[in-house]
């Protein structure tokens, strides 16, 4: 048996809201004390289709910097992320002598 929902207002306005943020019905579902099927109802009452997460290079503080050691071009995970993933391989980086 599936409960109906209660289309209120906020819920519909946080449902969209989450949809375009790219959160999972499960991760909406547990954010708003809901049950995910219950999110599902709301989201298809909206016409939209399950939310599409955002590629990485699309969140905060992602973007392409240069590595430190090589000096190449790397999708670096934010600002603190500026040693590519091939130097982190190297003995050097990880006997902690550079950077
Ligand atoms: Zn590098």
């Amino acid at each position: 048996m599936t409960t109906r929902v209660t289309l209120y207002p906020w819920l519909l306005a946080a449902v969209a809201k989450a949809w375009e943020d790219g959160a999972s019905d499960v991760a909406t579902a547990h954010a708003l004390g809901l049950s995910p099927s219950s999110v599902t109802q709301v989201r298809r009452h909206l016409g939209l289709p399950p939310a599409r997460p955002k590629p990485v290079t699309e969140r905060p503080g992602v973007k392409a910097r240069r590595c430190l050691m090589c000096t190449r071009s790397f999708t670096s995970l934010g600002a603190g992320n500026r040693v590519c993933g091939n130097c982190k391989q190297t003995r050097l980086w990880q006997a902690g002598v550079a950077f």
